[in-house]
This record gives C-alpha cells, structure tokens and sequence, in this order.
C-alpha cells in the first residue's frame, strides 16, 4: 500500500491541487550521461512507488539531459500511473529547440511543464529567450499544457528588490501560468510573508511551497549558494550540532523539513512539493513522518 496519496492517471496538476487534500509531491533529477542512467532511474522508480500526488524531473540549462528529463518523467507515468510535470528551461536554447522539445513532451503525454528561464551562463551569453514568461507565452499558445512557473519568495538573486521581482511575477503569471512551485527555504514565515505580498498584488494560482531536507553538511553550503536562503538560527544549530555525524544530521534534517512541512499544512497550505534529490530514503521518512496526516 503506498504511502502517499496517489491520484487518477493523466491529471494536470491544477486538478491534483483541487482535491483539497494534504499532499506530497517530489522533485527528482536525471542522470547526466548514459553511465548512470539505470541507477538514476531506479532511484526514481522507488519515490514514484511510494504514490506521491505528482513527480517533476528538473531539466538541465544547458539542455545536456533534456532526453533524460522526459525518458524518466515517461517511464514514471507510464509504469507508476503517477502524474508528471516536465521541467523546460528556455535561455541557452533556440526557438527550435524549444518547441520541439514541446512537441515531444506533448508525444510523451506528459500534461503538465514547469516554464523556466534556466541560469545564465557564466559570461551572461543568452539566446534567442531572455526571461521564462516567453516560454510561458509559447506554452500557452498550444492551449495543451497545465503550466508552471517559478516563484522565490526570497526574491531571485538577479532582482534589484522583491517588488520589482513580484511585479514581473505577476506579468509572468498573467501569461498564462496556472500554478508556482517555489525555490527552497528553511524560514516559513519568509513564506507567508510572500505569499501575502503575492495575493494582495493578484496573484491568485495556487503557490506550492519546495522544501527541501538538509541532510549532510555539504548540502547546507550547497543551498545557500543555489537559493541564497535564509538559515534561521534553529535550523544553523542542528547543522553545528550534527554535521560532523551523517546518520544524525540526517534524522535531524529530516525532522526539520518535517517539521516545516506540518506548520505549512497547519497554516492553510494543502500541497507541498519536497526536492527529494533522488533519495528515496529520504522520501520515505518524511512520507512515514507524515503518514496519519498525508491525505486529510
Ligand atoms: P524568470 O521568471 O525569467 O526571472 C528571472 C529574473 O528576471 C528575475 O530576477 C525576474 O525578476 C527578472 N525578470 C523577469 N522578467 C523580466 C523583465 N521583463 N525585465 C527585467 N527583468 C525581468 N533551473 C534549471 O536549469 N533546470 C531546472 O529544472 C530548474 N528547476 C527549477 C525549479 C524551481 C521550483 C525553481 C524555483 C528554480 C528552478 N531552476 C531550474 C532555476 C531557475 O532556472 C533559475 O532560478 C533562473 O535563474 C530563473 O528562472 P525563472 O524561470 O524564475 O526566470
């Protein structure tokens, strides 16, 4: 019996939002050569079997795994029954390559796409796409697609200040998005700050919050380079107290995502998405942890 709550075949995600019950999705990532591939799979296979309500599959900026992102997001719906959302990203890729990879996630059945820029290469090149509400436009014009975007509630490291950053939120997601996952943080309020911010601008599709458990000590200086998150004094504390030992920063990461995870079903919000970095292990604990709460 899976854990999780697992919903009907093909579902755009904004359908799965609806249920109005508490759910758990994962992120997952594909390998990056042909090497890994089979263990990479089988990693995700395990998260897919565990039922959450939908796995996303990220997609490499400089297109190196594109083939990857949509063989594992196929195989997950195809033998898992599980909803997928396929990553894109946008600014080191031509038109043509965009849409085709548009039209061969369409091929694949895969109903729902997380509408992304991707970051820019170090000397700040771009192509023929500078900022993810292109793609958005693009996605919305084939009128097929569940769409997604992202969201910082943090504000994006690029941006000169979060209501300049919330202002081309809103133009994005005015361009068709129907739903945004956002990047990872350990300090909710931060969240709820955001999302009031968001909703007194209209800005009215549901926000999923990512969260990702931090569970030995290279991952933490690892998310403050990628998000450039906030580390609440709480969270700096345990990583002090149990880095240096991995099974205990491991429980204890796993209970702090846990834990952010309850008091974010306890203020309100339904849905929660977990960057579970191909680990089913972890997974599974935080779906156990959460096992007479998932589904309500
Ligand atoms: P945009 O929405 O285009 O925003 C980028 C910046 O431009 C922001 O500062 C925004 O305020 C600003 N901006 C937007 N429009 C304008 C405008 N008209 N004029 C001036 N400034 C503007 N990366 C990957 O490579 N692969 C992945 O699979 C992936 N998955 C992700 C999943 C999530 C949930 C998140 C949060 C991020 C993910 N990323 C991924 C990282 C993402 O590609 C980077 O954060 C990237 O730098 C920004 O992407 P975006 O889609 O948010 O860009």
């Amino acid at each position: 019996m899976p854990l999780g709550v697992r919903m009907e075949n093909t579902m755009k995600i904004t359908e799965t939002l609806n249920k109005g019950k508490l759910t758990l999705s994962f992120e997952v990532f594909p390998p990056k050569n042909d090497t890994v591939f089979e263990s990479v799979k089988a990693a995700t296979e395990k998260i897919a079997e565990m039922g959450p309500s939908y796995v996303s599959v990220t997609y490499g900026a400089g297109g190196g795994t594109s083939d990857y992102t949509l063989s594992i997001a196929k195989n997950i719906k195809e033998r898992f029954g599980v909803p997928t959302v396929a990553h894109l990203t946008c600014v080191s890729s031509t038109k043509e390559k965009v849409r085709c990879m548009m039209d061969n996630i369409r091929d694949a059945g895969i109903e729902n796409v997380l509408a992304l820029r991707g970051d820019l290469s170090r000397d700040g090149t771009i192509g023929e796409y500078k900022y993810a509400i292109e793609l958005v436009r693009e996605l919305k014009e084939r009128g097929t697609f569940c769409i997604g975007a992202a969201c910082y509630p943090e504000t994006h490291p690029e941006s000169l200040n979060s209501e300049t950053d919330i202002n081309y939120l809103k133009e994005k997601v005015d361009a068709g998005v129907d739903f945004l996952t956002t990047q990872m943080f350990f300090d909710n309020p931060l969240f709820y700050s955001f999302m009031y911010r968001i909703r007194e601008k209209g800005i009215t599709v549901p926000v999923i919050p990512g969260i990702m458990p931090i569970t030995n000590a290279k991952q933490i200086e690892r998310a403050r380079l990628l998000s450039g998150s906030f580390m609440p004094a709480r969270f700096i504390k345990i990583a002090n107290r149990f880095g240096s030992d991995p099974e205990a920063m491991r429980q204890a990461g796993i209970a702090y995502a846990t834990d952010q995870i309850i008091d974010l079903f306890a203020n309100g919000i339904p849905h929660v998405h977990v960057y579970s970095m191909n680990n089913p292990v972890v997974a599974e604990k935080i779906l156990n942890n959460l096992s007479d709460i998932i589904g309500k």
